[in-house]
């Protein structure tokens, strides 16, 4: 068994241990000391970095025995070392993991919602409630009572107690560990059995906001910052709303809104823009196919167009196919270069090679069946040169 320092002191970073066991598996050197600052992976909380006689300690886990198991990229003699964890982030997880046990204990007191999970990752930290989405104002009132626990700054008290007095304890949430149990008292407030660190004072936590409430079948996951994160995430989250804000040249409070309104009108344009198309089709196809050179009864059709969407050249070969006999040779030039080839059902010709011929011009690919072929390339440059060897080609085939 390691004796646990952060038990009774979390803000302690330097100490020093004797080395009791040194195991090579794979990469790591396990490491065994008689005591220990550093907190294993458990309960939600990740394992704290810092150093053993200056080398990082990338990983701590609790082994099977109630031993920590420290792991390192170096050797260590068997020895006393000087040990040193990692500050900033011991502070970040103990902000984060105490205002954990004061949002849970909030939204009990507001809502009677359990919390059944809890997950502290690098970016954000979340409890998993066990009901539907709970309404805003539960979560409002939630973060509320959360954060004026925050302002109070109470008093955080961890202490170990018997089966017994536990027993009398009004524990958030019943723990399933026998014999002695670590409890963390936040003041009047909140008793909760607990292994990880905590800060003092509730006031270390600086704030408790919500950034997010997922729904995961029957369950509510709520994401929530605190301490330096709530800091850095109100800057992301004001920095975007401000560049949204100056786009439409509107103050931050009125960009939702005015984005909204845009979606809406982005919506109503593409379906209007979609009629059009189709209008515009049906009119120049009418007029590219009676314009066209002719072969007997056969029509070549060649059309390039400038910025249209790929479905436009599909549009623009069906209303062309629907005039008559011909065959179709469209391109639409842009960033890339598209090419679409068509013939009519009643001709004869595989226009397979001729895509390939075309695509090789204009630095792409395309394929298809044989009477109907599209393709793209990076070239649109040399559009124009491929959708005449495509023409120079169909004609061919007819004369055949
Ligand atoms: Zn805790």
């Amino acid at each position: 068994m390691t004796d646990r320092l952060y038990y009774s002191d979390s803000y302690l970073t330097e100490f020093e241990a004797q080395v009791v066991q040194r195991e090579q598996v794979g990469k790591f050197l396990e490491v065994r000391l008689d005591r220990t600052a550093f907190y294993p992976t458990s309960g939600g909380q990740p394992h704290d970095l810092g150093s053993i006689e200056g080398h990082p300690v990338v990983e701590v886990v609790d082994g099977p025995d109630g031993s920590v198991i420290h792991r390192l990229e170096h050797r260590l003699p068997p020895a006393r070392v000087r040990c040193q964890v990692h500050w900033p982030r011991r502070f970040d997880h103990m902000q984060q993991h105490t205002g954990q046990h004061i949002l849970s204990q909030a939204f009990v007191r507001v809502a009677s919602l359990a919390t059944v999970g809890f997950h502290l990752s690098a970016e954000y930290s979340s409890i998993d409630l066990e009901a539907a989405e709970p309404d805003p104002d539960v979560l409002r009132s939630a973060e509320d009572l959360a954060n004026s626990i925050v302002y109070q700054n109470r008093s955080v008290i961890p202490r170990l107690v018997s089966p017994d007095e536990a027993a009398k304890l009004h524990l958030r949430k019943p723990s399933r560990r026998e014999g002695t149990l670590r409890v963390v008292t936040v003041e009047d407030f909140d008793v909760s059995a607990c292994g990880g660190t905590h800060v003092r004072q509730t006031g270390e936590i600086g704030g408790i906001f919500i950034n997010r409430v997922e729904r995961l079948n029957r369950r509510t996951r709520v994401e929530f910052v605190c301490g330096r994160r709530s800091l850095h995430s109100h800057r992301r989250h004001t920095e975007g709303l401000n560049r949204i804000a100056k786009g439409f040249s509107v103050a931050p409070q009125d960009a939702p809104d005015r984005v909204e309104k845009q979606a809406q009108e982005v919506k109503t344009i593409r379906k209007r823009l979609k009629t059009k198309d189709q209008w515009l089709a049906e009119l120049l196809a009418q007029d590219l196919f009676d314009r066209a050179p002719s072969i007997g009864e056969v029509r070549i059709v060649k059309h390039q167009t400038e910025g249209e969407e790929r479905s436009f050249l599909t549009l623009l070969a069906q209303r062309l196919l629907a005039c008559g006999p011909c065959w179709v040779v469209l391109g639409n030039s842009g960033e890339q270069a598209q090419v679409l080839l068509a013939r009519s059902e009643s001709l004869a010709g595989d226009l397979r090679p001729v895509m390939k011929e075309c695509s090789l011009m204009i630095s792409g690919r395309g394929g298809g069946s044989p009477a109907l072929v599209q393709g793209g390339g990076s070239d649109p440059g040399r559009l124009p040169n491929a959708l005449d060897r495509a023409a120079e080609r169909v004609s061919a085939m007819t004369n055949d």
